[in-house]
């Protein structure tokens, strides 16, 4: 493919630079000979008007004219040097009528003692003696014949355009064959890209050569690939946190109820209520994961309705005000100013929420406190989980949201956390078409912001 758009491209500027260049060399051609022409015929006009002239100052008559003018040659441009073997130019000829309008000089189409019709007396040249009118130059549009010397200045003329033109359709040629190659590398070199990333070798990047569209498209790529790279990546991490999660509630699970099969252990209320805890824990996983895939697909189903936040904000607090005062936190609303409702689902909402109030819990220490706000702004509504705890350092801040990540590898599953509650609580606020972030502050405390559209 790249080889036939070579060979398109040049064929292309060979055509442009060939037609260009015979246009110039046929349109320069014309116009140096025409322009040529009148240029000889004005001087020789000019150099018959004036002998003419001299001659009827002297004479006072035309009659004898031809003879006199015969004998000195009137105009020659390019007159023949002493030995030259060419022969002596001819002498251009006019035809001149009497102030009778009467032919005395005799030149193509104009015969001797013809009357010259008034119409083509007036697109003659007036001579005049003494202010008086004494004959006219007839103009004859036919083209006097050149000099020799006069063609071989012509043709000299025209060798010189052609070797310009030449000249002009091999540099042409020469920035085509560049410029073509230059196109072609940077294409052939995201071909190359794309067939390894077809092979699954998805970390390619092509070099940016320039700032036009192909270095855009060079550009959009490098990015691609590696946006691909980090997605495959981050799959794989995934599956492999899912399959760890999995395993160790399941080995629990299945220990326990093989050791009560072969009568080694008897199923007492702590044992069953300890295999009950672990089957819960992976019926919250598996809905987590499927909350979050619903997401990813854009079916999350939302229950929509007016939602008044202070009483959402209300509920959540009340959901964990006991857990707070066991661990002497304090967990309070502030609802600043007339925050308008919503459009959510509650229950969603509430879920996200307790899981960040919940988060707050585990991460701040007694003491500590916990604050649920909200705040109506330009159009939207910001709601914050503030907590006085322990904080997130800068450099694990960017990827809380990100799925089965614990900032404290060791606390895992320990206190069932899954690492998915803020990708989930991300996917609820992005299905509402609302955003959130945190800000932290390592020993200070973390604020989770979220904006929602109001109505
Ligand atoms: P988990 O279920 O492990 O809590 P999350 O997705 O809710 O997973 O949180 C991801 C990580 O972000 C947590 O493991 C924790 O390290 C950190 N984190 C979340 N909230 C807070 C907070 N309020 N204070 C400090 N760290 C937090």
């Amino acid at each position: 493919m790249s080889t036939s758009l070579t060979v398109k491209l040049m064929a292309a500027f060979l055509a442009v630079s060939l037609i260009g260049v015979a246009l110039v060399a046929i349109f320069s051609r014309l116009i140096t000979e025409r322009e040529f022409d009148r240029f000889r015929q004005e001087q020789a006009r000019n150099d018959f008007i004036a002998q003419a002239t001299a001659y009827y100052q002297v004479n006072n008559s035309w009659a004898g004219l031809d003879q006199a003018l015969n004998q000195f040659p009137l105009f020659s441009p390019l007159p023949a040097q002493p030995g030259d073997p060419l022969q002596p130019p001819p002498r251009p000829r006019f035809a001149l009528a009497n102030r009778d309008n009467i032919v005395v000089l005799a030149d193509g189409p104009y015969r001797l003692n013809d009357r010259v019709p008034p119409n083509l007396i007036e697109q003659g040249i007036p001579l005049e003696v003494n202010g008086q009118r004494v004959g006219t130059v007839l103009i004859d549009t036919t083209r006097p014949p050149r000099e020799p010397l006069e063609e071989q200045y012509l043709v000299r003329t025209n060798q010189a355009v052609i070797i310009a033109a030449i000249g002009a359709a091999i540099i042409a040629l020469g920035v085509g064959i560049f410029l073509t190659r230059t196109l072609t590398r940077s294409l052939r070199e995201l071909t190359t890209a794309t067939l390894a990333m077809g092979q699954g070798k998805l970390t390619q990047t092509v070099p940016v050569r320039s700032q036009d569209e192909l270095g855009q498209l060079a550009q959009a790529f490098n990015r691609m690939s590696a946006d691909l790279a980090r997605a495959n990546q981050l799959r794989r991490q995934m599956t492999a946190d899912i399959a760890h999660d999995l395993r160790t509630p399941l080995a629990v699970i299945s220990g326990y109820l093989e050791a009560m099969r072969e009568g080694d252990l008897t199923p007492t209320p702590a044992r069953l209520e300890a295999i009950y805890t672990e089957a819960q824990h992976l019926k919250h996983l598996v809905t987590d994961l499927r909350t979050l895939s619903l997401a990813d697909a854009g079916e999350l189903p939302l229950n929509k309705q007016p939602v008044s936040v202070p009483v959402l904000l209300e509920r959540v607090a009340a959901a964990h005000t006991y857990q707070a005062e066991q661990q002497q936190i304090t967990l309070a609303v502030q609802v600043k100013d007339k925050v308008p409702e919503i459009q959510a689902d509650p229950e969603r909402l509430v879920q996200v929420l307790g899981n960040l109030v919940s988060n707050g819990l585990r991460y701040t220490p007694a003491g500590g406190q916990i604050i649920l706000a909200a705040q109506a702004q330009a159009g939207q509504v910001r709601l914050q989980v503030r907590d006085t705890g322990q904080g997130i350092a800068p450099a694990e801040l960017p990827h809380i949201f990100h799925r089965f990540y614990r900032a404290d590898k060791s606390r895992q599953q320990t206190e069932g956390e899954s690492g998915l509650g803020l990708a989930i609580a991300k996917a609820i606020v992005e299905a509402h078409g609302g955003v959130i972030s945190a800000e932290s502050q390592l020993g200070q405390g973390t604020t989770f912001t979220i904006i929602l559209p109001a109505g």
